[in-house]
């Protein structure tokens, strides 16, 4: 199966590193857009297990939408996957603001709309919400998908 992973939220905890410089920098309208702030993300609990176990079994993509907050976010993004995932998986980082536009089975997302993944064309599983709360919950899903 063709399974796209997405960064923000799923891979890397974005709400955490943006709440920690609005807790510091009240000031700061756009966390976002401050350098390293993509670099700097903590990974989410079991994600990069979860990565590298999908990928032994499945074609696995990460599709991260771009900030267009923040122009250094392409190359921050591309360090992430190094840093975290290894070099050999920044050749499967795709970054793309319409998701939609991508062919595969399945999209794992925390948005399930705004940046094309209402139109994905197959399954998308909602990251976070009550029934993929944790990424085992996710691998026990896709264990279970035939088709
Ligand atoms: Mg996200």
């Amino acid at each position: 199966m063709i399974i796209y992973v997405d960064m923000d939220g799923v891979l890397a905890d974005y709400d955490k590193a943006f709440a920690e410089v609005k807790s510091h920098q009240p000031d700061v309208t756009y966390p976002q857009s401050l350098p390293q702030f993509f670099e700097n993300l903590e990974p989410i609990d079991g994600a990069i297990d979860a990565f590298k176990e999908l990928s032994e079994k499945h074609d696995v993509y990460i599709l991260t939408a771009p900030s267009n907050r923040n122009p250094l976010s392409y190359t921050e993004k591309r360090l992430w996957v190094e840093n975290h995932l290894g070099f050999e998986a920044t050749e499967r980082l795709i970054i793309c603001s319409n998701k939609g536009l991508l062919k595969g089975d399945i999209l794992i997302d925390d948005n399930i709309d705004g940046k094309g993944q209402e139109s994905f064309e197959g399954l998308v599983f909602h990251f976070g919400n009550e029934t993929f709360t944790h990424w085992s919950k996710i691998l026990n899903k896709i264990s279970l998908v035939k088709f």
